[in-house]
C-alpha cells in the first residue's frame, strides 16, 4: 500500500545520501592525507600556441590528483572539497611551488616558456600567496615573466575591490594575471574596465560553439571580446580549440593565441618536454 512504498522511497534516498557522504568523507581523508604528506600530486602541461606557426608560446598547469588506489581523481571532484574544508590554501602553495619547479625544469632543458597556473578567489587574495610569489622571485628561483596566475571571471568580478590591490601587486612585480573562462561570469565587456589583469582567456564554451548550430552568436562574442580587448590592451588567448575550423575561424578574427587539444592534451612533464622536442623551433 501507499505508506509502505512511501517508507521503501525513503529508505533508497537515505542509503544513497549516506553512499555519496561516505564517499564524500573518504575522498576528504584521503585528500587530507594527500596534501599533508604532499603526496600524488602532479602538474599536467598544456601548451599554448601561436596559431599562425604552431609554435609553444607558453604552459599552463592543470592540478592532477592520483589517490592511494591508483585512480586518477579529476580537479572538479576534489578542488571545490579541498576549498569547502579549508585546505584550498595549503594546495595553492603546493600548486605554486610546483609551478615553480616545472618552470625551472624548462629552463634546464633550454626552454624559456611562461607556465600559468589556476588559483581560488581566497587563495589569490590571501597574504601568503603573494608572499610566496615575491620570495620566489626575489630569492631568483623564478623570473616574474615566466609566472602566470588565472583567476576565473566570475570570482575576479564578484569582489573585485578587493581583489584589485593584490593583481596590481603582482603585475608591478612582473607577473602576468589572466582572467580565465572570460564570458561565462555576470561581469559585461564594459566591466572590463574594472579588471586588473594582463590576459582574458576565452571560455572553451564559445570556441565550441563557433561551429555548432549557435555559431552566430559565438561569432559576434569572439569579435566583441576581441575589439574589447584590443582597446583595452589585454592579450587575448582562447581556450578549447579541438578542430581546424575553429582555429580558421579564430585566427580570420584577429585571435593570435589558442590552447586545446587540437595542439595537445595536457600531459605530465616527460611527455611535454618531448612535445617541445618535435614542435619548438624556435632559439633554444
Ligand atoms: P581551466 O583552468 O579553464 O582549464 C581548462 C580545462 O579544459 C582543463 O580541464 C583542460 O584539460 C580542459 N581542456 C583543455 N583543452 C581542451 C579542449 O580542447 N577541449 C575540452 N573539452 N577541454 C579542454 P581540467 O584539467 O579538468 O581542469 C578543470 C578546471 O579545474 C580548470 O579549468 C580549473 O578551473 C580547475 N583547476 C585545475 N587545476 C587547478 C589548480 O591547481 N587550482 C585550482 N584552484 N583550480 C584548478
Ligand atoms: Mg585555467
Ligand atoms: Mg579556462
Ligand atoms: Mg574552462
Amino acid at each position: 500500500n501507499k505508506a509502505k512504498f512511501r517508507n521503501l522511497h525513503v529508505l533508497e534516498f537515505d542509503t544513497h545520501m549516506l553512499d555519496t557522504l561516505a564517499q564524500r568523507m573518504n575522498i576528504l581523508s584521503e585528500l587530507k592525507t594527500a596534501i599533508s604528506e604532499q603526496q600524488g600530486f602532479y602538474l599536467a602541461l598544456q601548451p599554448k600556441v601561436d596559431m599562425q606557426n604552431g609554435q609553444p608560446v607558453g604552459f599552463e598547469a592543470l592540478l592532477r590528483w592520483q589517490k592511494p588506489d591508483g585512480t586518477l581523481c579529476p580537479p572538479c571532484d576534489f578542488i571545490p572539497i579541498a576549498e569547502a574544508s579549508g585546505m584550498s590554501l595549503e594546495l595553492s602553495e603546493l600548486v605554486l611551488h610546483m609551478t615553480v619547479q616545472i618552470i625551472r625544469q624548462f629552463q634546464n632543458a633550454g626552454y624559456s616558456l611562461p607556465v600559468s597556473f589556476n588559483l581560488a578567489y581566497n587563495d589569490v587574495s590571501h597574504p601568503a600567496i603573494y608572499q610566496a610569489i615575491e620570495s620566489f622571485i626575489k630569492t631568483g628561483q623564478v623570473k616574474p615573466s615566466m609566472l602566470e596566475i588565472e583567476i576565473t571571471e566570475s570570482q575576479a568580478t564578484q569582489d573585485y575591490q578587493l581583489l584589485n590591490p593584490v593583481l596590481s601587486k603582482l603585475i608591478k612585480l612582473g607577473v602576468n594575471v589572466s582572467i580565465d573562462d572570460f564570458g561565462t561570469g555576470y561581469s559585461s565587456l564594459s566591466q572590463l574596465t574594472n579588471l586588473v589583469a594582463t590576459t582574458i582567456k576565452v571560455d572553451r564554451q564559445f570556441v565550441h560553439d563557433l561551429t555548432s548550430p549557435n555559431r552566430e552568436n559565438a561569432l559576434h562574442v569572439i569579435q566583441m571580446i576581441a575589439r574589447v580587448a584590443h582597446r583595452f590592451n589585454f592579450d587575448v588567448i582562447a581556450e578549447g580549440i579541438e578542430s581546424k575550423e575553429q582555429e580558421r575561424l579564430l585566427l580570420e578574427n584577429d585571435f593570435k593565441f589558442a590552447q586545446g587539444f587540437l595542439y595537445a592534451k595536457p600531459m605530465p612533464l616527460a611527455d611535454a618536454l618531448d612535445w617541445l622536442t618535435d614542435h619548438y623551433r624556435g632559439p633554444k
